[in-house]
């Protein structure tokens, strides 16, 4: 039987406000002390009301906007009730019937809506030792509400993603996304981006019943559990079994998915709008109308094609990391126009830039005119790509001109007819049947003899130089 995968996917991002979403309380998801960004209305104190914060509805907006959806006319907050510890109120805010944003695209992949909720406040669990409870360490949960009402975005997908990979592809694609509108870091493993990932499998065109596997924390885990859970509900319908409705986790150690529970349904919640919050209306309010929007992941690859025309992985090495492609921008910039260094450029940035750095903290970057010289002099064969590698090293390191450094390691290649004639015409005399072969129309016979010659010279001659002597030597003996 050949089974078909088809996966759904809900992302949540922490979004990047000053304050959370519906009170003054710092949103700080570097605060470390437990309990300090907490006021009266965050801790569901009777007799406070929320109010809703602008910022994180416009991160919402943008992204919409970003991704070509439908943006509402208004939009309500509803209270998805539920009783756990990490939800002082009793209640999550969040939207139900309407939707901040409907439909829309993402790489490929058709989006459901985007919504806006509040996050959960942080259980921690001291298991201790269950056999002896009152003299073990632990035993107890502590809960930390400073995560409690920020704002958290919500992005459902339709169920259209056919593999592991395709999702990957789609959450790190979000991810840049949010990145670059500046809505969110959405660091998977600092669980400021999270993904849920809904799987089933089936034989024919319908359906088949969906698990929906939580607390995926990295692309990786993501990937590792879609693919075992495919494989799961494989085996139990090749044993004749149903999958069952349910919600599972990632266990790490066992590389597994797990059962956590029985799937709630939606009327499990008892949504209803919240009576505290206004309807919001949207095309009624002018700052919503007219955000404008940075240039987006999609753009910008699309601008570095055409500008530059480097190699799509270089592309991706400068989407990604966006001061490299900062940097980038300002050497190309420098070389205007000169395609041959400009690729240049891209590849020395790339691959030994980035290699240059300690793994984390990001690349150290030399000054730009520094750089710019040495792919200049690289780009002309001044001076092997070997001397420029030792040249960018101790410009990262040092710092210094490039010319200076050259100078003083003897890295100059030497490219004077004077200097290299005599080599020339030595290595003629000594292959005069490839020498031959190059007058009879065989070019590969040239690049031979400027093979010998950079062997001859050790390596110090300028190729190129070397290879316009071998002409004309040739063409005049
Ligand atoms: P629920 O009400 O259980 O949350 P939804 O219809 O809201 O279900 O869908 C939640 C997510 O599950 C969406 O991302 C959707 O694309 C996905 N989904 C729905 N049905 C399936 C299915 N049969 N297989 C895989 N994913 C599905
Ligand atoms: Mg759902």
């Amino acid at each position: 039987m050949e089974y078909k995968a088809t996966i759904g996917l809900e992302v949540h991002a922490e979004l990047k406000t000053l304050t959370k979403m519906f009170c003054n309380s710092k949103n700080d998801p570097e605060e470390k002390r437990p309990n300090v960004n907490i006021c009266p209305v965050c801790m569901a104190h009777p007799g406070t009301l929320p109010v809703i914060n602008k910022e994180a509805v416009k991160h919402v907006l943008k992204v919409g906007k970003a991704i070509g959806a439908t943006i509402a006319d208004f939009t309500e907050f509803d209270r998805k009730n539920y009783f756990y510890p990490d939800i002082p109120k009793g209640y999550q805010i969040s939207q139900y019937k309407y939707p901040l944003v409907s439909g829309g695209l993402l790489k490929g992949v058709a989006i459901t809506r985007v919504h806006l909720e509040e996050d959960t406040a942080r259980s921690t669990h001291e298991k201790g030792d269950p056999a002896s409870p009152e003299t073990s360490q632990g035993g107890y949960s502590l809960v930390d509400f400073n995560r409690a009402g920020m704002p958290l975005m919500e992005l459902v997908t339709e169920p259209v993603v056919k593999d592991a990979e395709q999702a990957v592809a789609f959450a790190k694609e979000l991810q840049l996304l949010l990145r670059f509108l500046g809505a969110s870091d959405a660091n998977m493993e600092k669980g400021e981006m999270r993904v849920e990932a809904n799987v089933s499998v089936s034989t024919t065109d319908t359906f088949g019943t969906k698990v929906e596997v939580k607390n995926l924390n990295s692309f990786r885990v993501v990937e590792r559990a879609i693919n075992y859970e495919i494989e799961r509900q494989i085996t139990v319908i090749e044993k004749g079994e149903r999958v069952l409705q349910e919600t599972r986790g990632w266990d790490e150690k066992k590389q597994a998915t797990f059962s956590q529970r029985l799937k709630e349904t939606s009327e499990d919640y008892r949504y209803f709008p919240d009576p505290d919050l206004p309807k919001l209306k949207i095309s009624e309010i002018e700052e919503f109308q007219n955000m404008e929007l940075p240039e987006l992941p999609w753009e910008k690859r699309e601008r570095y094609k055409k500008e530059y025309g480097i190699k799509d992985e270089d592309i991706e090495s400068f989407i990604v990391d966006r001061e490299l492609g900062a940097f980038f921008e300002r050497v190309a910039s420098a070389l205007s126009g000169d395609k041959k260094a400009i690729a240049l450029a891209s590849n020395y940035i790339t691959s030994d830039l980035v290699g240059l750095s300690p793994s984390a903290g990001g690349v150290r970057l030399p000054q730009i005119e520094d750089f710019v010289e040495l792919m200049k002099m690289t780009g002309a064969g001044e001076i092997s790509s070997r001397g420029a590698k030792d040249i960018l090293k101790i410009l990262v390191t040092e710092g210094g001109n490039s010319r200076a450094i050259a100078q003083q390691r003897g890295l100059f290649q030497k490219s004077d007819e004077g200097e290299l004639a005599a080599t020339v015409l030595r290595i003629i005399s000594e292959n005069e049947q490839v020498a031959a072969d190059y007058r009879a129309g065989k070019e590969a016979a040239l690049q031979y003899l400027v093979g010998q010659g950079m062997r001859a010279t050790s390596g110090a001659a300028n190729p190129a130089a070397l290879k316009k002597i071998f002409e004309e030597k040739l063409k005049n003996l």
